[in-house]
């Protein structure tokens, strides 16, 4: 224990739960609130509750979303043919500026780590198979990250759909490796999905 005030520390401890918030940040973070005006600090809370309530994921492609199907699901006008595979909803924003991906998305919440424990069955990949037998999907782009866990995870997803006769392909990485797609620009994630190559 800490010689902060225990409303402090509670604090402190929620912001440390975030990842790559040590406990310094978390400490910044913290006195941050404190510092602000009160209708600040009840705004933040209530945004905090209000995103909790109102938002889960899609029926279909498990985005974030007010309804039971998220916007780019139930859009008529995109193509159900392909389905990009996402570590992340934040993956979806990063495609979508790229204006140039009218197809569908699958986000997996997460990637296959082992040094973490994570294995398949914590990850969305059951629902992302259920999505597979109606006979529309031809193709299924494996879009995550350029990292070992993400390139293990493609593999292995790629190793699941092949033998359902459907097209498995990855990014063509002009993404230096180890980078993260919301990061790149619509150029190069432009360029990374229209060279992309067939596993
Ligand atoms: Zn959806």
């Amino acid at each position: 224990m800490g010689y902060n005030a225990a409303p402090l520390e509670r604090l402190v401890d929620e912001f440390s739960k975030f990842p790559g918030i040590g406990r310094k940040g978390a400490t910044r973070m913290a006195y941050q609130v404190l510092s602000m005006p009160a209708a600040d600090a009840e705004a933040l809370a209530a945004a905090i509750r209000d995103a909790h309530t109102k938002l889960h994921r899609c029926r279909i492609c498990q985005d974030y979303t007010e309804g039971e199907i998220c916007p780019i699901c139930a859009n008529a006008k995109r193509d159900p043919s392909t389905i990009c595979v996402v570590e992340s909803p934040r993956d979806i924003a990063a495609f979508e500026r790229t204006r140039e991906y009218h197809g569908l998305y699958h986000v997996l919440h997460g990637l296959i780590s082992p040094m973490d424990g994570i294995g398949a069955d914590q990850l969305c990949v059951k629902e992302l198979l259920a999505r597979l037998h109606d006979g529309r999907v031809k193709e299924v782009i494996m879009a995550t990250n350029p990292t070992v866990e993400g390139e293990a995870t493609a593999m292995y997803l790629a190793r699941l759909i092949k033998p359902l006769g459907i097209k498995t392909t990855r990014l063509a990485y002009g993404l230096p490796v180890g980078s993260s797609l919301e990061y790149a620009d619509e150029t190069t994630l432009y360029r990374a999905l229209s060279g992309r190559d067939e596993l």
